[in-house]
């Protein structure tokens, strides 16, 4: 569920109209719902009922600084892939023994900046980063946390380049290594062993494969105790999918819940997961508008928008379908056309062969569940500003980021 409806036929975030937002702020610019940021935290809080589960936020979906603080301010910990995003958490008010650094190459200055933080946990994932770790701790006079991600190569049925669990995969430590290398983290000198992680890929649909991994890790982690490891934290990651209007429908949050709550049922352990996408996306879309028209020879129509690849890398990265929408009354007339951006790349395609309603220059566009994913990847490829964000609450709203400047476009840059 989410804030954005239509009222007398024109499309709002809460109570404020998307077309306001747009004169007030200009185009593209991402628009996110307080509400829906709330209630999303709280549905993903509410079905892990019966376990001790902390769920960190995974920044990566959507760091903006007032998106942080506000699911802080819900409860929430947070996910963390590198030193920028520590200091994004930080910078918005983390207690930093609520934040987990995952990622497969850590620098030797991100590590020392989350020691001297002091985070929760360093969620590493090989055996020379266990060293390098080391090393750093010990010359900080510092004991870091760790916990190691294992593969559990379960098949997560998602996108290739966002299943992250099969063999051939970077990410984490292969099953048949683990023990070896609870092994070597012990002996280190800078380590302590606290943890047992994984991260099975995103925009999972089914329950069974986090099911799957659940009973794979507990195995695991019971196992590792027996070898003496003294592990408190069991890391699940996160990846649960959510619906982006392409037919396709998740599993609920209070289903993976129950499901995760009965593998791991007895098990003496604090559960982490990392849940990003799930709490953002469908609390997010980009406010774009039509810039022209026009025919191709193959008959084709193209609506030209003034969001493209770099604001929105989703559909060219990962063939992903974001459903789109007139912000003012949608006309009757539906009509078959691309929608496309103006970046000069094919690939530049946020739509192709879609029915829509009726379009024309100059209107205004949503591009719905654009939250997670959006603006943490955009960039300024074809020397294009990044978009403004704009965080909505009932009758107000913020603009949380400022569009980017022509100067900031070139900030740091030398003749
Ligand atoms: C990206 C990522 C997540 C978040 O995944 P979602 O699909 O957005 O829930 C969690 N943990 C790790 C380690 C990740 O890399």
């Amino acid at each position: 569920m989410n804030h954005f409806e239509r009222r007398r036929g024109e499309l709002h975030c809460e109570d404020v109209p998307l077309a306001r937002i747009a004169e007030e702020v200009g185009s593209p610019t991402y628009v996110y719902s307080t509400a829906t940021l709330v209630r999303h935290a709280r549905v993903f809080q509410d079905a892990l009922t019966g376990l001790d589960a902390l769920a960190c936020y995974a920044v990566k979906a959507s760091g903006n600084l007032a998106l942080l603080s506000l699911l802080r301010k819900q409860g929430m910990g947070f996910d963390i892939v590198s030193g920028g995003e520590l200091f994004r958490a930080l910078r918005a008010g983390a207690d930093a023994k609520t934040i987990v650094f995952s990622g497969v190459g850590k620098q030797r200055h991100e590590l020392a900046a989350a020691l001297e933080a002091g985070i929760l946990q360093f969620n590493c994932e090989s055996e020379e980063e266990l060293l390098q770790l080391s090393q750093v701790a010990v010359a900080l006079k510092k004991k870091a946390p760790v916990a190691l991600r294992v593969n559990p190569q379960v098949d997560a049925k998602t996108h290739p380049y966002i299943a992250t669990a099969l063999a051939t995969s970077k990410f984490g430590v292969p099953a048949q290594r683990i023990r070896d290398a609870y092994g070597l983290a012990a002996s280190l000198p800078g380590l302590e062993v606290v943890g047992l992680a994984c991260h099975i890929g995103s925009q999972i649909g089914e329950v069974k494969p986090f099911v799957q991994a659940a009973g794979k890790m507990r195995a695991l982690f019971e196992t590792l105790c027996r070898d003496g490891h003294d592990l408190r934290h069991l890391d699940l990651g996160g990846g649960l999918g959510v619906p982006y209007g392409d037919g396709k429908t998740p599993a609920a949050p209070d289903v993976y819940g129950r499901a995760l709550a009965r593998e791991l049922a007895g098990l003496d352990a604090r559960i982490l997961l990392e849940p990003g996408r799930l709490v953002v996306a469908n609390a997010g879309l980009l406010l774009t508008r039509v810039l022209l028209k026009k025919r191709s020879a193959g008959k084709r129509t193209f609506v030209v928008v003034d969001a493209g690849m770099n604001d929105l890398m989703r559909p060219a990265l990962y063939q992903a379908h974001h459903e789109l929408e007139p912000v003012a009354r949608p006309r009757t007339r539906i009509e078959r056309v691309d929608v496309v951006g103006p970046v000069c790349e094919s690939a530049d395609v946020l739509a192709k062969a879609r029915r829509i309603p009726h379009l024309l220059s100059g209107e205004l566009v949503a591009i719905r569940t654009a939250g997670a994913y959006g603006m943490s990847m955009a960039s300024n490829y074809n020397a294009r500003p990044r978009p403004a964000e704009v965080l909505v609450s009932g009758k107000t709203y913020k603009v949380v980021r400022e569009r980017e400047t022509l100067e900031d476009l070139v900030r740091g840059e030398r003749l």
